[in-house]
């Protein structure tokens, strides 16, 4: 098993799965997503995923829960959880606070050099996050 070099679980999944199933949580994320978000941590350093587990961190970046595995309760209603094929369903996407860079100079980074990250399928534009994904898409997509 994949567990990140620089990642708690706890920052990756909600709360009701770190509850339910601990260290096992790992099984739900896509070993890619995984590798891309420590070689993320690799080259840009501390990034924030998910803060439920730290007060320290919802003082600074706010509640976040949902930012790795999305489970039911990041929907209105299960009709709503059912239809969603997000990547974060699935395990294989992550909004991610990249300390000390915006996400706009990462998303140009990621384009510039493919390399960098190969394992990314898509990339989210326009938003304050760096939304990124490992979905089967070559080449890579924004969207
Ligand atoms: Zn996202």
């Amino acid at each position: 098993m994949y567990r990140c070099k620089h990642f708690d679980i706890r920052e990756l999944v909600p709360e009701q799965e770190y509850r339910t199933m601990g260290d096992a949580a790992w099984w739900l994320l896509d070993t890619r997503m995984l590798i891309t978000l420590d070689a993320l941590h690799d080259r840009y350093g501390i990034i924030i995923v998910n803060t439920w587990h730290s007060q320290r961190l919802q003082q600074h970046y706010g509640f976040r829960d949902q930012s790795g595995y999305r489970n039911r309760f990041h929907y209105g209603s299960m009709a709503q959880y059912l239809r969603s094929h997000s990547q974060h369903k699935y395990g294989r996407a992550a909004d991610s606070l990249i300390i000390g860079s915006t996400a706009a100079q990462v998303r140009k980074d990621i384009i510039d050099n493919p390399e960098w990250f190969p394992l990314i399928g898509a990339i989210e534009d326009n938003v304050n996050w760096l939304h990124f994904d490992v979905r089967n898409c070559e080449p890579l997509m924004v969207f």
